[in-house]
């Protein structure tokens, strides 16, 4: 039986060897044999070997490479490639071991070495995310195999996200296996509070996993503070930023989202820690209207926070983000009082973190003020970037100190 093969151009194998984890059609020479969804060898113009991976010629991204070695990609191939990932994630596998009921990341696709497929853990509960074709065709598989390593009570699927569509594939949501996911799970936070989650219908696989140590700083810098702090929390979701400040006792935050149904769950986790609602105001806006607003009406604040959406899907859209960002950022820092700190965030991978810096440079500058870099911010732990793979690198932010 001929085996499906993919050769590269003379001279184009570098990134391969390199082990960056995907190859464009401006790559391949010639393919043969293979279908969409098969596994390929990958060869040179010299018929050597350079990689296995997955094929789809719906997609620009026509290989993602699953292994660098001549092995099978068969079930103990997989099974050793997911323990792998879970290997990375013993404190928080510990901690279920432990029967607390968190929640993190299980599988950071292309950056732990499996390409197409997000895996989130919410207390007993798993939500994968196929990409992919391939991930597609495989996800009962993983579901099982997720669902024995941990001891799960159900496998749900959200792969309801836009970039199937360049895999040919329309979205898809879902119990994979056991037990279907009740309404709402409750987890406890590393921050030491409880967050209520909707994983059939919240952003992403139902809350921002990658945002959690953020969480735990910002409310440690809350805690650290000599008097109570007034908050602008912009682009709040479902309230972790909120939450993790009223947590401290040293806090009134303003809230705001776009979202009726992210602020009412903000409100019901506010609720279930037993916090002061008088301490937290929920405003349903456009957080651009919002900020002009603010600062019209006179406005002043300790702390701001921005984690606005991703504005910026690919290069092309870069400039417009960048004006997106600068203007959000400007008038954050003329609302933020003397000694004050702003939190800011891309999660546009097209914007680099030195970009990134550069816009909230030019944001200051417009206003006058100054301002120093207390921290790069960066996503969870259990979200790790491949080195190889400098696109997994998607959610930077500043925390800045305004003078
Ligand atoms: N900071 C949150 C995550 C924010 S996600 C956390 O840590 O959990 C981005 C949020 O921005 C979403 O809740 C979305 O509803 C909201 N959003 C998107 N565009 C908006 C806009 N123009 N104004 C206000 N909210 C917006």
């Amino acid at each position: 039986m001929p085996s499906p093969k993919v050769i590269i151009k003379l001279k184009r194998d570098k990134p391969i060897r390199n082990q960056h984890p995907w190859i464009f059609s401006g790559a391949i020479d010639k393919v043969q044999d293979a279908n969409a969804g098969d596994v390929v060898t990958v060869v040179d113009s010299g018929n050597n070997f350079l990689a296995r991976g997955y094929y789809n010629p719906s997609s620009q991204i026509r290989v993602r490479i699953l292994s660098w070695q001549d092995e099978a990609i068969d079930d103990d191939w997989w099974e050793n490639k997911l323990r792998q990932a879970l290997s990375a994630r013993q404190v928080q596998l510990q901690q279920v071991d432990d029967g607390k009921s968190v929640a993190f990341r299980l599988i950071n696709a292309e950056n732990d070495y499996l390409p197409g497929l997000i895996a989130d853990y919410y207390s007993g509960w798993i939500v994968i995310q196929a990409l992919t074709l391939f991930i597609d065709h495989h996800k009962q598989q993983i579901a099982r195999m997720l669902m024995d390593m941990l001891n799960a009570r159900g496998v749900y699927e959200r792969s309801d996200v836009d970039v199937r569509k360049h895999e040919g594939l329309s979205s898809e949501t879902g119990t994979l296996i056991g037990l279907p996911p009740p309404q709402s799970i409750e987890f406890e936070h590393d921050a030491g509070f409880k967050m209520s989650v909707d994983i059939q219908t919240g952003h992403k696989t139902g809350f921002y996993l990658d945002q959690q140590q953020n969480h735990v700083a910002f409310k440690e810098l809350v805690a650290s503070r000599p008097e109570k702090v007034r908050i602008l929390n912009c682009f709040a979701y479902t309230g972790a930023f909120t939450v993790a400040a009223l947590a401290t006792g040293n806090a009134e935050v303003v809230s705001v989202d776009s979202s009726r149904e992210a602020l009412e769950l903000a409100e019901a986790n506010i609720n279930l820690n037993g916090l002061d609602g008088n301490n937290a105001q929920l405003v349903q806006a456009n957080c651009f209207d919002y900020l002009r607003d603010a600062e019209l009406s006179g406005e002043s604040f300790d702390f701001v926070i921005l984690d606005p959406p991703k504005f910026a899907h690919n290069k092309q859209q870069v400039e417009r983000a960048s004006r997106g960002y600068k203007d959000l950022n400007m008038h954050a820092f003329r609302l933020i009082r003397p000694g004050g700190y702003l939190m800011t965030y891309s999660c546009s991978g097209a914007i680099s973190r030195d970009l990134f810096q550069k816009i909230v440079f030019g944001a200051l500058a417009d206003t006058g003020k100054q301002a120093q870099i207390v921290r790069h911010l960066s996503a969870n732990d259990d979200h790790p970037v491949a080195l190889t793979f400098p696109e997994g690198e998607y959610l930077k932010g500043l925390l800045l100190r305004v003078i």
